[in-house]
């Protein structure tokens, strides 16, 4: 049986937070690799125009390219449409076959919103969520979260201490735009990506 992890995310841009986070899902669930999926066109998050797809994916591609289990993946970006989990679980349910045991990695502000998901209840049965602490959220809140579940959506949510990072998208573009470092927070490629191609020098609004 094989394990798959996969993590999703706008990666605008990706960090160490999130690297750390699958290589520690990785190791601590015995998974045989990790898919790195950015967001295509994210259902929700309509509030920030996010950079295009193809920046996002090209510093995803970038920050997993020395890691031999980790994979960037373009299925949602090259997806029209909404980008909805559960179709991309359902891809790689597909495309690996029945053995293949599917690991949906989150921090803990993330997994919070799952039950609010597009078919979160297919979700639930198509996979196991692994919910990674995060600086600044509250644990208690996860765990009141993690109380008002069913005992069967409970059992499918596996939680994951990891070595904090304080790191977060949001404030690299912050840093980027008051031309700040970003240096030791993202790969050196990512940071060189950003620079290349300009990205963050303005506010979006
Ligand atoms: P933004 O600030 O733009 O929301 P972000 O840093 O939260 O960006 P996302 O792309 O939104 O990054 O997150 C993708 C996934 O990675 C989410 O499940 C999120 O909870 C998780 N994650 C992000 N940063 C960290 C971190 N420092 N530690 C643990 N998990 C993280
Ligand atoms: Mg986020």
């Amino acid at each position: 049986m094989m394990r798959m992890g996969v993590m999703g995310g706008t990666f605008d841009p990706i960090h160490y937070g999130h690297l750390v986070t699958a290589e520690s899902a990785y190791e601590s669930f015995h998974l045989d690799h990790v898919q790195f999926v950015p967001v295509g066109t994210p259902p929700h998050k309509d509030e920030e125009v996010l950079t295009p797809a193809r920046h996002r994916l090209a510093m995803t591609r970038l920050a997993v390219t020395n890691n031999p289990h980790f994979v960037a993946s373009s299925v949602e970006v090259e997806r029209p449409g909404a980008s909805y989990t559960i179709d991309t679980m359902r891809y790689f349910h597909e495309q690996y076959g029945p053995d293949v045991e599917l690991f949906f990695i989150t921090g803990v502000d993330a997994i919070m919103e799952i039950p609010n998901w597009n078919n979160a209840k297919g979700l639930f049965e198509l996979c196991t969520f692994i919910a990674a602490t995060r600086p600044g959220y509250s644990v208690e809140r996860f765990q009141a979260f993690l109380s008002e579940l069913t005992p069967r959506r409970r059992r499918k949510i596996k939680t994951l201490e990891v070595p904090a990072l304080a790191i977060s998208s949001t404030d690299l573009r912050r840093r980027v735009r008051e031309g700040r470092s970003i240096k030791y927070l993202v790969p050196d490629l990512v940071e060189h990506y950003i620079a290349d191609h300009g990205l963050y020098r303005k506010s979006s609004n």
